[in-house]
């Protein structure tokens, strides 16, 4: 699973990063980032919690 946060629609709450503090952190321009693009196995549950915490649907699948 490959996933990165689309900087047009976030809106920098920081839910992601609460739910799934390894995997996003709020960057310097306030906006969410991926730290990394291809999601660990075992941290595949926790990203789809923080895509369904995410207000503005702004963490998408990357193909
Ligand atoms: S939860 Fe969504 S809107 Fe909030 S910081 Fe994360 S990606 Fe941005």
């Amino acid at each position: 699973m490959k996933i990165k946060v689309n900087q047009e629609t976030c809106i920098g709450c920081g839910a992601c990063a609460a739910v799934a503090e390894d995997i996003f952190e709020l960057q310097d321009s306030g906006l969410s980032h991926a730290k990394v693009n291809e999601v660990p196995e075992d941290k595949v549950e926790v990203v789809k919690e923080a895509i369904d915490v995410c207000p503005t649907g702004a963490i998408e699948e990357d193909k």
